[in-house]
Formats: structure tokens, C-alpha cells, sequence
């Protein structure tokens, strides 16, 4: 679904991912892991265009989506992004913010697009929270509500940057089991996380990576239960 090669990315003087090199099978999940400041957030970034590469290609699918011909509006319309702190607007309902996108931007029909956003919210849990407005919600609730209008514009892939990474510990749980649920599903993601125990538990990939660098990567199996490089065990060692 997605591939990433030779992928460059400099801010000023420095380089913050170096000759990257990621390949996502449909249906699988990736876990990005890795200090702070490693690259995860950038590299997600970037796979969604919204930095721009120094060099280097990614493709979705089939599209050389770094090429300056494509679409990128059309590219990012295939990518549901959710980021750490939650991007409800404030303003809207669940309702409203979870149909924004496929109504304005996919065109797709009021009745339809709210149909789609209850199935969504029923299988997350949140289906009487449609009409609240995202303060009413709480956090956990508001990060399923924004990964439901991730989903809302039926994306090809999914990216997810330390979606659990702003809640209380006893919310982190429900937003991991609706990724874990995304995943039995067939949904394709990579995500960036500080959680281990799920990152071993949920990808079919694990990248570590040290200082821009894609270091060690493999099963959660051979990363976690045997790592080959003496810097993903000193990481490992700390974090756990
Ligand atoms: P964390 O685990 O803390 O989220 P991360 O692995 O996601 O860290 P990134 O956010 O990708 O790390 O940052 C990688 C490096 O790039 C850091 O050194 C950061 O300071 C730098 N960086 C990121 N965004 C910018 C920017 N817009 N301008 C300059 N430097 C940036
Ligand atoms: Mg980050």
C-alpha cells in the first residue's frame, strides 16, 4: 500500500530521516518506534505529504505520490490521519466534525455521509454521542470520535501519531482496542507509538528508529525477543 525509498528529509542544517526505506503490505500494521526526536512523527508526516521530501520517492499504491505531477489533494483524500492531541473542531457535533470531509471534499450526500458516520460510531462504541459537542466527550471518547472521521472518507491507509499519547492511563486501553479491532478488520495503518506492550502485541512490523535512521526492523517477535542492534536493546531496555 504504501513504500517508501531513499526517503531524505532536512530541516535547515539538519537531517532528520536518511535514506528510508519502509514497505507497508495491504492489511498490515507497522509500529514506528523510537526515542524522541528520532523521526516518527516526520516520517508519518511525510508519507502524508505534509512535509515535503529532500529526496528520495514514496508511492501509494501504485502512484509515485512525491512525483510533482500528482495529485497531492487526491493522494491525501486516500490517507485518515489522527495526531496525538485530538482535532475535533470545538464548534461542531461528533456528528457534524465526522461528516465535514466526505461531505465537502468527497462530495458524497448529507443522508449518506451521516449513515456511514452511525455505523462508524456504533463500532466504536460512541453511537449515542453523535450529537455532543467534542467538550462533552472525554478523552478517550474524543480520540475514537477523531479516528471515526479518520475513517469516515474510507482511506487506504491509515496513520496514527501517538494516538493514545495525550490521555490518562485508564483511557489508553479503549483507544488501543478500537486499533486493535481496525486491524481484524483489514485496515492497513502505521503508527507511531510509546507503547510497547501494544506495538508487540497489534504490528506485523516493528521499525525502530535511531536518530533519522530506520535501524532495526522485523517481526514484533525479532525486534522486541531478539534485537540485533545494541542500540534498539539499550531503548528497549530503558523503555520497558
Ligand atoms: P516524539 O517521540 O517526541 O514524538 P518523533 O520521533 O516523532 O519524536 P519528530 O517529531 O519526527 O520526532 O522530530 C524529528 C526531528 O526533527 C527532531 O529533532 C525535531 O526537532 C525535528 N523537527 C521536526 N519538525 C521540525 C520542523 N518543522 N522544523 C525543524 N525541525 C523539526
Ligand atoms: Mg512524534
Amino acid at each position: 500500500v504504501l513504500r517508501m525509498e531513499a526517503v531524505r528529509k532536512t530541516f535547515g542544517d539538519s537531517v532528520v530521516l536518511r535514506d528510508v526505506d519502509l514497505e507497508v503490505a495491504p492489511h498490515t500494521v507497522t509500529a514506528l518506534i523510537g526515542a524522541s526526536g528520532s523521526g516518527k512523527s516526520t516520517l508519518l508526516r511525510c508519507a502524508n505529504l505534509l512535509e515535503e521530501i529532500d529526496d528520495g520517492a514514496i508511492w501509494l499504491d501504485d502512484e509515485e505520490i512525491t512525483d510533482p505531477r500528482a495529485d497531492q489533494d487526491a493522494v491525501r483524500r486516500r490517507i485518515g490521519v489522527v495526531f496525538q492531541a485530538y482535532n475535533l473542531f470545538p464548534h461542531m457535533t461528533v456528528l457534524e466534525n465526522i461528516t465535514l470531509a466526505p461531505r465537502r471534499v468527497h462530495g458524497v450526500d448529507r443522508a449518506e455521509a451521516e449513515a456511514h458516520a452511525r455505523e462508524l460510531l456504533d463500532r466504536l462504541g460512541l453511537g449515542a454521542k453523535a450529537g455532543e459537542y467534542p467538550d462533552r466527550l472525554s478523552g478517550g471518547q474524543q480520540q475514537r470520535a477523531a479516528i471515526v472521521r479518520a475513517l469516515a472518507v474510507r482511506p487506504r491507509l491509515l496513520l496514527l501519531d501517538e494516538i493514545t499519547a495525550a490521555l490518562d492511563p485508564e483511557l489508553v486501553g479503549e483507544v488501543l482496542a478500537v486499533v486493535r479491532d481496525l486491524k481484524d478488520d483489514g485496515m492497513t495503518m502505521v503508527l507511531a507509538t510509546h507503547e510497547m506492550g501494544f506495538a508487540r502485541d497489534v504490528a506485523d512490523q516493528i521499525c525502530f528508529l535511531d536518530g533519522g535512521v530506520v535501524l532495526e526492523r522485523g517481526t514484533a517477535e525479532e525486534v522486541f525477543g531478539d534485537p540485533r542492534e545494541e542500540r534498539t536493546r539499550r531503548f528497549l531496555r530503558r523503555i520497558v
